[in-house]
């Protein structure tokens, strides 16, 4: 595929007067990086592609560059027992853990609520620089993820928030993008907030406004970030844009992080992980990715 600028990026979006924060992302390339690492059927690509998009989103929310952001959505006895993604610093990766016979009898296009059962969405940012860690968590009980994010910031963080989120399969491969806006009174992001009124007169405009957005202008790569910002929001006195982060395929297993992971165990527990090749073999679940480790290696 050639390079295109409205891909593998997302966008930060101010509307000053409103008080209101966003983000735009929409990733193409590097999605494909992902999936092509699995061999998902259909059903959960796309999930894993809007997972994906709300990554994007959530992690370029980060103030420290070195910050983390992990996506993890968990259940009992759900057809998907886990799904994770994360992003530090626009690299993203992300995979699923399914039952593949009970999928095929869930029918083409299973709800969220089929898929996961009862279930739950935790979202945790991590901020190495001011020694933060956060986590909140929410069922998995809304009809999308993106509902499901949204009620996140509602109900348990009181901000008053919009998620949209949409991927399809196109001929040159999976694109998928994402719209995230909130209300912000207080102007600073990630102070502590004493009160928040959620019926601000401010937030309904903004968020009709944001929600107008189409699935399709969201998956459109042809369309740049800035243009639907801009078609979304041209009658507000002033819109302003963020510099573009742009997002790649990142995997950060290591085989000497591995290698110092074996060596901590004892020399006969060692042994015994070696299998019939001779190796010791460890797969990383992100990126399918198989590491043959060999015991003279592990210091
Ligand atoms: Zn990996």
């Amino acid at each position: 595929m050639s390079e295109n600028s409205n891909l593998d990026t997302v966008l930060g979006v101010t509307i000053p007067s409103r008080h209101a924060r966003g983000r735009l992302a929409r990733i193409g390339p590097a999605l494909d990086a992902i999936l092509a690492s699995h061999n998902y059927p259909p059903v959960i690509e796309q999930l894993l592609a809007e997972a994906l998009a709300l990554t994007a989103l959530l992690g370029s929310l980060l103030k420290d560059p070195a910050g983390q952001m992990t996506l993890q959505a968990q259940t009992e006895s759900g057809i998907i027992d886990l799904l994770v993604c994360d992003y530090l610093g626009g690299d993203l990766r992300g995979y699923v853990r399914h039952d593949p016979e009970r999928l095929a009898e869930a029918g083409p296009s299973p709800s969220l609520f089929s898929l996961f059962g009862r279930g739950y969405l935790a979202i945790t940012f991590d901020q190495p620089a001011a020694k933060e860690r956060y986590q909140g968590i929410v069922p998995l009980e809304s009809e999308s993820l993106a509902h499901a994010a949204q009620s996140y910031f509602t109900q348990s963080e009181q901000i008053p928030s919009i998620v949209r989120l949409a991927a399809r399969k196109s001929e040159s491969g999976w694109i998928a993008g994402g719209l995230l806006f909130q209300h912000l009174p207080d102007g600073e992001e990630g102070r502590e907030r004493l009160h928040t009124r959620l019926d601000h007169p401010e937030w309904p405009h903004v968020a009709i406004l944001a929600g107008s957005v189409k699935d399709e202008e969201l998956t459109d790569c042809d369309l740049p970030l800035e243009d639907l910002a801009w078609r979304l929001f041209h009658e507000e006195e002033e819109v302003r844009t963020l510099t573009p982060v742009p997002l790649a395929r990142g995997c950060r297993c290591d085989p000497d992080y591995v290698r110092s992971v074996i060596a901590r165990f004892p020399p006969e527990e060692r042994a015994e992980m070696v299998g019939e090749d001779g190796f010791i073999r460890v797969d990383c679940a992100f990126c399918a990715t198989d590491f043959p480790i060999a015991l003279e290696d592990v210091a």
